[in-house]
């Protein structure tokens, strides 16, 4: 028998991304969290568990060392939905298995792998079960097995759920394990959970394995909020759900009531939060209970912060895919859901929310509070060339009637053992692949481009953008939150350093912006002449005649509002 209090652990976390659920960096999901909390509850002291993520055992090989020399190996991972991220790479199989072939002790492994892996991360593939070589699968909860796994002395578990009273406890307890972040405390977002389970059953989807929705009363998701920020955590998404609007209902109708526990019950224990962003909405609660739903959203945009997105699973506009997959919202009904979420939550700070939806010259320069986004999902059963178009034109009458969207996702889809599609498989996706490259060009250059530019105009000041990378002499950054914009700012600028920037112009789905406010006495050429309005020329007059003690001072020679954008710093601190 295996005492806990001298049992070491080693935590890997491989990264998930599932359709409610998302945790590469700088997300940690709930996974790593839940199961320290339960190894905490079993016994396990908090001080001999060790959690690393793949990135870092990547980039520092010595910390292999706590792989191998744990009495128990804790994997976590799985991609059921995989993209393309910034912040952290996925753990291939391959490496998962050298994790196993590399614990000396007990290895488990758990999360949404136990659905399946693909010979790679992508999408348009099939999947299959595999155990990767560990000595112990978790079939059912992850959380659940660790606890169940050292209860037993290690010997093993049975394959089960863990109910609320256990999630609540875990949770809350397993909140130290982010310190061990590498990105703690600034640029890390915490996961949290609401609920699991959903009340349809999509072809592709595999959260209805989880079953109907169950969901967390809000004092257990407020508790673990207040662990997290007690850990330096200020950054929050309301993501692991099918559906935020039906929180605390009956599994399907809006409960405003739970709503509002829930978001000022966050806001009363984290009050100097930065983010609270949420991620699935279903647009079929909005269409059948508009009241209760628009009251719902109005509660989210009173308490979240700006920049937030609703993510809508449309999936296909076309009639015949929607039949075929089971598809649970119309092309119709999406839109009315597009347009109510406009007109409640479509506001941005600084003005009246009845005005919403705003756009144009005399909004205020600030993302909207809280704007649908679209999923759109092709392989599916009965996919035509006419789906295509279908999709397409939802889209356009979205742009033509006003309204906005903060983001337009498109990928293709996975088949899952259990799921409807698993017969199905890749093979449309694989048909359709040119097809599908063609359409997402055009949806990118036609609709996604003017509709950012409405989001987000120039001017539009994003907060603390986070830098990340370098690429073409330039430097990439995103703020924390749901599905953020990426930021190409001219010049090459220190990483990891967070600045406010102020949006110059726009690609598909990034921004070109500069540091906000631009100091006139200090901006190099390549920023000033991103300014829209201020070519080579009228740069060069800028830097030659400096300093400036005001931005009147200077000609810049241009009609354009500038204000937006520069300033003039004292001229004893301009270089
Ligand atoms: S509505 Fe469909 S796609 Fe969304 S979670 Fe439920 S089953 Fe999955």
């Amino acid at each position: 028998m295996t005492d806990p209090e001298t049992l070491s652990v080693t935590i890997v976390d491989g990264y998930v991304d599932e359709p409610a659920h998302f945790g590469v960096p700088p997300y940690i999901s709930t996974y790593p969290r839940y199961a320290a909390g339960a190894l905490v509850d079993a016994g396990v002291p908090r001080e001999r568990i060790t959690y690393h993520t793949i990135d870092r055992l990547r980039d520092q090989p010595d910390y292999w060392r706590d792989v191998d020399e744990a009495d128990l190996l804790v994997y976590l991972g799985g991609m059921t939905v995989p993209g393309k991220y910034v912040g952290g790479t996925p753990a291939e199989p391959d490496e998962v298995r050298k994790l196993a072939w590399t614990a000396t002790g007990t290895s488990l492994m758990g999360g949404p792998v136990k659905f399946g892996v693909g010979e790679e991360n992508a999408g348009a593939t099939e999947t299959e079960r595999q155990d990767l070589d560990f000595d112990f699968v978790a079939k059912g909860d992850v959380e659940a097995a660790v606890y169940d796994l050292v209860e037993s002395g290690l010997e093993g578990f049975n394959n089960r759920m863990r109910d609320i009273d256990e999630v609540s406890r875990w949770a809350q307890e397993g909140a130290f394990i982010v310190d061990q972040h590498p990105n703690h405390p600034e640029y890390l977002i915490a996961e949290l959970e609401t609920s699991r389970g959903c009340a349809y059953r999509c072809s592709f989807c595999t959260e209805p394995l989880y079953g109907n929705p169950e969901f967390r009363p809000p004092p257990t998701v407020v508790g673990e909020v207040d662990a997290l920020s007690d850990h330096g955590v200020k950054h929050f998404r309301i993501g692991r759900q099918a559906d935020i609007l039906a929180y605390g209902g009956d599994g399907e109708a809006p409960n405003p009531d739970a709503l509002r526990q829930l978001y000022s019950g966050i806001r009363e224990v984290a009050p100097d939060l930065e983010t609270l962003h949420l991620d699935n909405m279903n647009p079929i609660t909005i269409v059948e209970w508009p009241e209760q739903s628009r009251e719902g959203i109005r509660i989210i945009a009173e308490h979240n912060t700006p920049g937030d997105t609703a993510a809508f699973g449309l999936e296909s506009a076309d009639p015949v895919v929607q039949a075929e997959n089971n598809l649970n919202v119309t092309a119709e009904e999406c839109f009315e859901a597009v347009r109510i979420v406009n007109e409640e939550a479509g506001w941005r700070p600084g003005e009246d929310p009845e005005d919403a939806p705003t756009f144009g010259d005399d909004a205020p320069r600030r993302l909207p509070k809280l704007l649908p986004g679209i999923n759109l999902l092709h392989g599916l059963k009965g996919e035509r060339e006419e789906t295509y178009e279908h999709n397409r034109a939802f889209l356009q009458r979205v742009y033509d009637e006003g309204y906005m969207l903060r983001r337009i996702n498109i990928r293709q889809v996975m088949a899952f053992d259990g799921t409807d599609m698993s017969d199905t498989g890749a093979e449309i996706a694989n048909e359709h692949k040119q097809l599908f490259k063609r359409y997402k060009k055009q949806v990118r250059e036609e609709i996604d481009n003017p509709m950012l530019e409405r989001v987000a105009p120039p001017g539009t000041v994003l907060p603390d953008v986070h830098l990340e990378y370098h690429q073409d002499g330039k430097t990439f950054g995103r703020q924390l939150g749901t599905y953020p914009l990426l930021v190409g700012i001219p010049g090459e600028r220190q990483l990891g350093e967070t600045v406010d920037i102020a949006i110059v112009d726009h690609g598909y789905r990034s921004v070109t912006g500069v540091p906000y406010p631009l100091d006139l006495n200090a901006a190099s050429m390549n920023e000033l002449t991103a300014i829209p309005g201020i070519g080579d020329s009228t740069a060069g007059d800028i830097v030659v005649n400096r300093p400036y003690e005001s931005v009147t001072d200077a000609d810049l020679g241009t009609e354009f509002d500038l204000s937006r954008f520069v300033t003039t710093r004292p001229l004893e601190t301009a270089d």
